[in-house]
C-alpha cells in the first residue's frame, strides 16, 4: 500500500513546568504526521519522544521525516527501525486509524489516574481533581529531601478518602535504603488506613534491576517498572528475567503497537498504560492498545490535561490546521 506522506512539528507549553526526579519540563515537543491513501483516507498519527526516557531524540525523529520520500509504503513503516521507537508507534497508529474509525470510541470509558505535581501543590491539587471524577492519583516522589515527602505523604494519605487510590513515582531518584523506607512506609500506611496504595513506580535506577527485583519479593506494596521498560525490547528483557509485578507502557514511545499486542496477548503482565503528555492525535491509538490490553482493570495514567495551558481534545485535522 502507498500512502501520501507529510508532517509538521508542534511546540505545547506545560502550564506548570513538570518537574520530575530527571529535572523540570516546559515544553512538550513533537511530530504530527499525516498519511493519505489511494482512496482519499486520512491517517494521523504523531511522533511524541522522550530521549531522557530512552526513545529517541526529536531531531532524531525530525530527520527520519525529512529524509522519507513524499509517497511512502507500508513496508517503510513495518521496517522503521527500533532505535525510532515513538516513530514506529507514530506511523503505525496513523496506518490502522486509516482502517479503525469504529472502534475509536472503545477507549473513552476507561478510568484514569490524576497526575499529582511533586511537593506540597498535590494537597490542593487532588481535590480539583476529586471533583473533576478523578479517583486514582499519581504522585511524584524522589524530588524534594525524603524527610519533606514522607511528611507530605503522610498529610495526603490522611486527607485522601478512603475509595481513593495513590500511585507514587520516583522515576528512578530513590537509593535503595531510600526506597526501603518508602516501601515500608507505604506497607504501614496500607495497615493504618483504608485508602490503597496501588504501586511505587520505577524506584531505583534502569541499571538496579536485580534490587528492585528483590524488594518487589520483600514488600507488599506492588512496584511498577517504567523507565526500565520504555522500549518493547527492554520490556521483554525484564520480562525474561523474571519480573511479574506491574508493567509501566507508554504506547507512544514502546514503539511498535502490532508487535506489543502480540507480546501482551501471549503473557499474562499486569500493565499500566500511560501517556507520554502527547495531544489527541497519539492519546486515541495510545487509549485504544490500553483498553485492549489492560487485564486488571487498572487506571490509565492519562490525566495530565491540568499540565498543558491548552487542552488536548480538539480533533486531529484543527491540531493539524494550528501547525
Ligand atoms: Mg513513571
Amino acid at each position: 500500500m502507498v500512502y501520501q506522506f507529510e508532517f509538521r512539528p508542534y511546540k505545547r507549553r506545560f502550564a506548570q513546568p513538570l518537574t520530575t526526579h530527571h529535572g523540570v519540563w516546559h515544553h512538550r515537543e513533537g511530530i504530527i504526521l499525516r498519511l493519505i491513501d489511494v482512496s482519499g483516507n486520512i491517517g494521523w498519527g504523531e511522533i511524541a519522544p522522550i530521549s531522557w526516557f530512552g526513545s529517541e531524540t526529536l531531531e532524531q525523529a525530525l530527520d527520519f521525516c525529512h529524509q522519507l520520500p513524499r509517497e511512502i509504503t507500508s513496508e517503510m513503516i513495518f521496517s522503521i527501525s527500533d532505535n525510532l521507537s515513538a516513530c514506529q508507534f507514530g506511523f503505525e497508529s496513523a496506518i490502522a486509524g486509516l482502517k479503525s474509525e469504529e472502534k475509536e470510541l472503545a477507549a473513552t470509558v476507561l478510568p484514569c489516574s490524576g497526575l499529582l505535581s511533586a511537593g506540597e501543590a498535590a494537597l490542593q491539587q487532588w481535590q480539583t481533581l476529586w471533583q473533576q471524577g478523578y479517583r486514582t492519583f499519581k504522585w511524584k516522589i524522589g524530588v524534594d529531601a525524603i524527610a519533606t515527602e514522607l511528611a507530605i505523604f503522610d498529610t495526603l494519605c490522611h486527607s485522601l478518602p478512603t475509595s481513593a487510590k495513590l500511585r507514587l513515582d520516583a522515576n528512578g531518584g530513590l537509593s535503595y535504603a531510600q526506597a526501603e523506607l518508602w516501601l515500608w512506609t507505604c506497607d504501614s500506611m496500607q495497615a493504618q488506613l483504608p485508602i490503597e496504595i496501588e504501586f511505587i513506580e520505577q524506584p531505583l535506577p534502569i541499571s538496579e534491576f536485580a534490587q528492585m527485583l528483590e524488594l518487589s519479593i520483600s514488600y507488599t506494596t506492588a512496584i511498577a517498572l517504567d523507565e526500565s521498560i520504555a522500549t518493547l525490547q527492554q520490556l521483554i528483557t525484564c520480562y525474561e528475567k523474571g519480573w511479574r509485578e506491574i508493567f509501566v507502557i507508554k504506547p507512544g514511545i514502546i514503539g511498535s503497537p502490532s508487535r506489543l499486542r502480540q507480546f501482551c496477548q501471549q503473557h499474562e503482565i499486569d500493565a499500566v498504560f500511560s501517556s507520554v503528555f502527547e495531544t489527541a492525535i497519539g492519546r486515541q491509538p495510545a487509549l485504544q492498545l490500553a483498553a485492549e490490553l489492560s487485564r486488571k482493570n487498572r487506571a490509565v495514567g492519562f490525566g495530565i490535561d491540568h499540565f498543558f495551558a491548552q487542552t488536548a481534545t480538539a480533533s486531529p485535522q484543527n491540531i493539524w490546521n494550528s501547525l
